[in-house]
């Protein structure tokens, strides 16, 4: 009888490379995902109803009083691409990516 068994090590070795690969694939998910979206344009109605811009230290000052130069979508609760994005999705603009560098008025401080 022929012992089909695999070395412990070996089945180790297999299951941590391909917990290792995980965050990889998920940042590649990720990136494809924010790269699949068209971005989001400041002429759009919508856009243009919450004040956004493309680059958060243009923004109106006498327009938007409470805006600080720190405040960008980056840093915004409602931003869903990683730290180091330069794009990402927004949940006020399904479908869309937004500018890491962006801003608008519903704007809130990320946890
Ligand atoms: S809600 Fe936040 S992430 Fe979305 S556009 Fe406005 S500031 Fe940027």
């Amino acid at each position: 009888m022929q012992d089909n068994k695999l070395p412990r090590r070996t089945v180790l070795k297999g299951a941590l490379a391909g917990l290792a690969a995980i965050p990889v694939v998920a940042a590649w998910t990720r990136a494809d995902a924010a790269a699949a979206l068209p971005n989001l344009d400041p002429a759009d109605e919508q856009a243009k109803s919450f004040g956004y811009v493309l680059d958060t230290s243009k923004v109106d000052a006498k327009a938007n009083p409470t805006h600080k130069p720190e405040q960008k979508c980056s840093n915004c609760l409602q931003f869903k691409g990683a730290a180091a994005d330069a794009s990402g999705p927004c949940v006020l603009f399904p479908g869309k990516s937004v500018e890491a560098n962006g801003w608008c008025k519903v704007w809130a401080k990320k946890a």
